[in-house]
């Protein structure tokens, strides 16, 4: 199972609004991460059939365009709304 160390304390925000990374306001939520492990570690979207859930899975944050990119989009998932077919 794939994770990517992201945090040093967890995530900077859980504003849905805001980007987990840096905190900075978001326009419209595209991209997401799954903060697992405490709030340290993203998983990788495809290992998530892998992760079994435990008291260190914090959930799903919307994260910036820039840190996306910084992170590496493949770390990342669209959001539900942006994922094709749902409205
Ligand atoms: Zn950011």
């Amino acid at each position: 199972m794939r994770t990517l160390p992201l945090f040093q304390t967890g995530p900077a925000t859980t504003n849905f609004q805001e980007c987990c990374a840096c905190g900075k306001t978001l326009m419209r939520v595209v991209d997401m991460v799954h903060i697992i492990n405490g709030g340290n570690d993203v998983l990788h979207p495809d290992d998530e059939p892998l992760y079994e859930p435990d008291a260190g899975d914090c959930g799903c944050f919307p994260i910036g365009a820039d840190c996306a990119r910084r992170l590496g989009m493949q770390w990342t998932f669209l959001a539900p709304r942006y994922r094709q077919g749902v409205i």
